[in-house]
């Protein structure tokens, strides 16, 4: 593979995170997403120069120009993170393709959705519908027919919607775990996802309990767990199938 087109797709992505901000600090509250972005502190208009992904808060080293206060460090780590999500497909397949790229949108949009769950302990259909959107785009470009994949995903989470009344699972859920299938492509990879989500949960949520960061009655953000379920999985899927099923 050659690194160009590897470096274009990390700017592209960047890019996507830098607009990824905008939408996690608007959508929740209903504003529009066009116009400019200013500082959260004095309310000055941000340069285009100054809207350079991740460089820019390298070159004003975490500083707004105007103000002088400190620009939060999520900004550039969200683009950085986005800009990884984008390209990891094309380095796990060895080629960039509509089908790599599509899936890189997808795992962008799903981080945006894990840092918003995790933010405000609800997710948004304007984020959550165009991540299946891309998902199933995904899925066609992939040539998957294992349609089972999405229903086991959904099911899954639809069953403890159901049964709990929407009070361990909210519905948002439910669509994250159709998601989750069409971007995995077959059930064995989707059990093993929804499987690491709950054990990477459980420990994290033990570890905050035990340290009075969380209490009993806190809502749990579980979207990011899905994420990290879902990202393990294109890593280590295929192997532990194999350990699993000799
Ligand atoms: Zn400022």
């Amino acid at each position: 593979m050659h690194v160009l087109p590897l470096v274009l797709l990390f700017i592209f992505g960047a890019c996507l995170g830098s607009f990824g901000s905008v939408v996690i600090s608007r959508v929740p509250q209903r504003k529009s997403i066009g116009g400019r972005s200013q500082c959260p502190q004095c309310r000055k208009q941000i340069e285009a120069y100054d809207l350079l992904p991740v460089l820019s808060y390298a070159i004003l080293r975490g500083k707004c120009r105007h103000c002088g206060k400190k620009i939060s460090i999520r900004y550039p780590l969200l683009e950085l993170g986005s800009a990884i999500a984008v390209v990891f497909p094309a380095l796990l397949e060895g080629y960039i393709d509509p089908f790599t790229i599509s899936l890189g949108i997808a795992l962008w949009l799903f981080l945006l959705l894990a840092v918003m769950d995790g933010d405000a302990k609800q997710i948004p259909d304007t984020v959550t519908f165009p991540l299946l959107f891309v998902a199933l785009g995904s899925a066609v470009l992939r040539g998957n027919t294992a349609w089972i994949a999405p229903v086991i995903g959904g099911g899954f989470f639809f069953l403890q919607w159901a049964v709990s009344r929407g009070r361990i699972m909210g519905s948002g859920d439910i669509l994250i775990g159709i998601a989750m299938g069409l971007l995995l492509g077959t059930w064995q990879h989707t059990l093993i996802a929804i499987g690491i989500s709950y054990i990477v949960g459980a420990v994290v949520v033990s570890v905050l309990l035990v340290r009075d960061i969380l209490s009993r009655k806190d809502r749990i953000a579980f979207v990011p767990f899905l994420f990290a379920g879902t990202v393990a999985t294109f890593l280590i899927g295929d192997g532990l199938l194999q350990f699993m099923v000799p």
